[in-house]
């Protein structure tokens, strides 16, 4: 899918005023965007906007949002927030409603029927072990996530997501969107601006979909330039804590310096020392 852009304006104008979130124009940045995204979003397709309460999925939310006011989108669209219980900073789904109420979207939270998390680390462990003692494996083997195994992302993410927005949209083709920026890493770096995601695909449902990677071009001082603009007050993890990103509170690839960040917060601690939160 070959990438094009569109100027980022935002068309808050026709809102009544009480409505309208207080943000500043900020043209220059841009919405990437494929031909089959703009023919979903003329079409109206139902666009589901992936947030965490971290600073790229804020901005994600307001660009989008201005994106689909300007081009006189009508679908239906939501923020939707994916609760990974007790390793999530507390000030996380504080944001996500924030953030709801700064831009009149709706709020989905949606979370893994089995448990949070952690539960899903601990059960692993549980199960890594009981196999180890059985010799049904020589070796040990790890409980956590790691970056080749991102099982985390996958199972209460990405899957919770997918499921709720095809149970809300049945018969349609839906794009969810994520805020990936190109510039985190390499592997980012290579994200397309959009692909099939084929856990939108529901033969009973009628529905599929695209990811949508809108923010992918933006630079970090964009994200911050922009919330600014936007006058939306960060999640605590940076304002308090001087944390890089809002993750995990032991994120599988958090830095050093981040997983001290998030030590410092007191409503952390209890999950560093004991796992329980
Ligand atoms: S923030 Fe880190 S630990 Fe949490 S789901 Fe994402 S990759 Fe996994």
């Amino acid at each position: 899918m070959a990438m094009t852009t569109r100027s980022c304006g935002l068309g808050w104008a026709d809102r009544p005023a009480a409505a309208r979130p207080c943000i500043c124009l900020a043209m220059g940045r841009l919405i990437s965007l494929t031909p089959e995204v703009t023919d979903l979003l003329a079409q109206n397709a139902p666009v589901g906007i992936g947030t965490s309460g971290g600073k790229d999925s804020c901005a994600l939310a307001f660009a989008v949002l201005a994106h689909l006011r300007e081009i006189g989108h009508t679908g239906p669209r939501v923020l939707i927030h994916a609760d990974l219980g007790r390793v999530e900073w507390q000030d996380s789904m504080a944001t996500c409603r924030r953030l709801a109420n700064a831009t009149g979207a709706e709020l989905v939270v949606v979370r893994r029927k089995a448990g949070d998390l952690m539960d899903r680390w601990l059960s692993r462990q549980a199960n890594c072990r009981a196999r180890y003692i059985n010799l049904e494996c020589v070796k040990l083997i790890l409980p956590w996530s790691t970056p080749s195994m991102r099982f985390c992302t996958s199972e209460l993410k990405s899957v919770p997501i997918a499921n709720e927005l095809a149970a809300r949209f049945p018969g349609r083709t839906i794009l969810s969107a994520a805020g990936i920026r190109a510039q985190e890493s390499a592997r980012r770096a290579k994200a397309p601006v959009a692909q099939i995601n084929s856990r939108l695909f529901r033969k009973k449902l009628g529905t599929g979909g695209l990811d949508w990677h809108p923010i992918l071009t933006w630079s970090t001082r964009d994200v911050f330039d922009y919330l600014a603009e936007c006058r939306f007050p960060l999640h605590e993890a940076y304002r308090i804590f001087g944390s890089t990103r809002v993750s995990c509170v032991f994120c599988i690839m958090g830095s050093g310096g981040d997983l001290r960040a998030t030590a410092t917060c007191g409503q952390n601690q209890g999950i560093h020392s004991g796992m329980g939160g």
